[in-house]
């Protein structure tokens, strides 16, 4: 990805929804709580009638949202697992779905649940096994999930050719984008044919908000979607849409931060007596270091670790730390810290965290924008304590 569409996404941020109210010509766009709107006369709608269905906050927010990732549809729903639930309207019985093994947990949770009661066939697959996958696309999946990197073993994905060969059996490609955002990563770009996020992450960035947003590359796509989205209900509130866009502004600007600081905390961890590996695309010798360079435009932000010493170093590492949070979210200013085992992949049992490679001494970090200095000063004062 060019310098030059990088620092294009950064102004088309800055602008999201700018002077796009011609009534009063409010510079910010405004936000509309109204549920219902009325028609100019009988049998004569304007472009909104009731909020579930559409509303102006929330339609800017999708636009400026399918804009950054160069598709053609947004839809926002009110959290990023209704997003996902909503791409599950495309599948009927005899369809068949592939899910990464170490997808979100959440995701895992859901695909899994709703396969058991019979909605689609699934079939879960470590996406950088050529030949697992392989098998897996014979029997001519309807809709192929990628993640990547991945939660939270920041696992890479070449989007391009797999997608490539999805498309060869007939099948849609989905990728969810959370970790990276579109100002580090544009899957529809890469061929895919859904994009989708939580927007409680990166995009809104500011840990007060759950949503979810889903953008696909043809109009035809996104419509059959948006009438779902509308049929069951799962569009997002006119408040924390104008919230999202609000953070979204500044999307581009708390990455280029976000990355510093990550590059600087993974180098630390690296060389740390306390620590087993760590798993951070960014290194020349990760096993995705170049698919990350070839298809992302930054190495993101996230990252995670093994602990020397088991689960009880990392209980100490948690309990000897101030600038981090213990927390299961990501993608907000502050930096967070987690114990994927039992928080965010509680949902997969032990014996499928194990396969996805996700052990007791796993920890996860989002970091945040604070003073790098304040951050590392933290991991070593925890670190230190961890291995008493
Ligand atoms: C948080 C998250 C989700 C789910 O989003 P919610 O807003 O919590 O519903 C999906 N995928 C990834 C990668 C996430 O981090």
């Amino acid at each position: 990805m060019s310098i030059e569409k990088i620092s294009n996404i950064t102004t088309s941020a800055v602008r999201a929804g700018i002077n796009t109210d011609e009534h009063h010509g409010a510079v910010v766009a405004p936000l509309h709580l109204s549920s219902t709107y009325s028609l100019k006369g009988f049998n004569d709608k304007r472009q909104f009638d009731y909020s579930r269905t559409g509303n102006p906050t929330r339609a800017t927010f999708a636009q400026v949202i399918a804009d950054l990732e160069q598709g053609s549809v947004g839809i926002v729903t009110s959290t990023g697992m209704a997003a996902v639930h909503l791409i599950c309207q495309l599948l009927s019985t005899d369809d068949t779905v592939v899910i990464p093994h170490d997808c979100y947990g959440g995701s895992f949770r859901l695909f899994t649940h709703l396969a058991k009661r019979g909605q689609f066939k699934l079939i879960v697959v470590d996406q950088n096994d050529q030949q697992a996958l392989d098998n897996a696309l014979a029997h001519k999946p309807k809709l192929v999930l990628l993640e990547s990197p991945s939660n939270p073993l920041l696992r890479l994905v070449d989007i391009e050719e797999v997608t490539k060969v999805c498309h060869a059996v007939g099948a849609l490609v989905a990728v969810d984008n959370t970790f990276l955002s579109p100002a580090l990563q544009q899957p529809l770009t890469l061929g895919a044919d859904i994009v989708f996020h939580s927007t409680t992450k990166y995009i809104n960035g500011h840990s007060d908000v759950v949503g979810g947003v889903l953008v696909t590359k043809t109009a035809e796509l996104g419509e059959k979607l948006a009438w779902w989205a509308n049929c069951i209900g799962i569009t997002g509130s006119a408040f924390d849409s104008f919230l999202a866009l609000r953070g979204l502004k500044t999307l581009p600007v708390r990455m280029k931060q976000h990355q510093e600081n990550a590059l600087q905390v993974a180098d630390f961890l690296q060389n740390h007596d306390a620590i087993d590996a760590v798993y951070f695309p960014g290194f020349p010798e990760h096993p995705g270091h170049e698919i990350a360079t070839k298809q992302q435009a930054g190495y993101g932000a996230m990252l995670s670790f093994e602990v020397k010493g088991g689960v009880e170093a990392v209980k100490k590492l948690f309990n000897n730390l101030q600038i981090f949070t213990l927390a299961q979210s990501l993608g907000g200013v502050e930096s967070l810290i987690s114990h994927p085992s039992t928080m965010t992949h509680a949902g997969m049992e032990i014996a499928d965290q194990l396969e996805a490679g996700i052990t007791q001494s796993l920890v996860r970090i989002s970091v945040g924008i604070e003073d790098v200095e304040d951050i590392l000063t933290d991991l070593s004062h925890g670190l230190a304590q961890s291995q008493l």
